[in-house]
């Protein structure tokens, strides 16, 4: 479930949007919706769109550089297509995922405050609820594991944070933690390419495993 495009819960991101709207009216500059078929096996979480991504194209990562590397890791994994093989950076159709944010607004400088993200979290509440084949969710970052986690009522001690950490969730489904696919992850060597790329191809042989029983 999606926040209406003028949902102004959050005065400081309706503020923030209402300026870049000024300084780029042709960039989306609104809560961005979620991207993907409501019957996809897969949910993946991020923190929030990204000022020159989500926020410019009104896609949650698509546009920028963590939207490229996302998008290449669900390709090569089977979950979505690219528009045209030969041109990547004009987006994906995804197939078998559903791409969301716990934060549906840019917030500034990528971090939001917590009564922002308590504000927004209900609308990922409601998504992992109406996803209703989901077999598994992939939190990118720490802020986006912590808050699936507190969707379910889990609380985030006795789970904490690391890269690759996989949780069984009450209904069954499991989660999957990454390292944020950021650009300043990737440079400063937090993440590799591989290293993000491999958690989707474990999901992916999680996934094949409920098929083979
Ligand atoms: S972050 Fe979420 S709750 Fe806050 S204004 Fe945007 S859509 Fe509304």
């Amino acid at each position: 479930m999606d926040p209406k495009a003028n949902c102004g819960l959050c005065l400081r991101l309706r503020g923030y949007r209402t300026r870049l709207k000024r300084a780029q009216p042709d960039w989306h500059n609104a809560p961005v919706a979620n991207f993907g078929p409501a019957n996809a096996q897969l949910l993946v979480v991020g923190l929030a769109p990204g000022l020159k991504g989500g926020n410019r194209t009104g896609i949650p990562f698509q546009g920028d550089f963590s939207g490229e590397l996302l998008s290449r890791a669900l390709v090569e994994n089977g979950f979505a297509s690219y528009l045209d093989c030969q041109e990547p950076s004009l987006g994906i159709e995804p197939t078998n995922v559903m791409i969301t944010n716990v934060v549906r607004c840019l917030p500034p400088d990528n971090k939001p405050n917590g009564v922002e993200v308590q504000n927004c979290l209900p609308f990922l509440g409601k998504t992992l609820s109406q996803c209703y084949r989901l077999r598994a969710v992939v939190a990118i970052g720490r802020v986006a594991y912590d808050n699936t986690l507190k969707s379910y009522g889990i609380s985030v001690r006795a789970e904490p944070f690391a890269h690759n950490k996989q949780v069984v969730l009450p209904d069954g489904r499991q989660l999957f933690a990454t390292y944020h696919c950021s650009r300043y992850n990737v440079n400063t060597g937090r993440i590799t390419e591989e290293e993000f790329c491999g958690v989707f191809k474990d999901v992916a042989g999680y996934l094949q495993s409920l098929v083979n029983g």
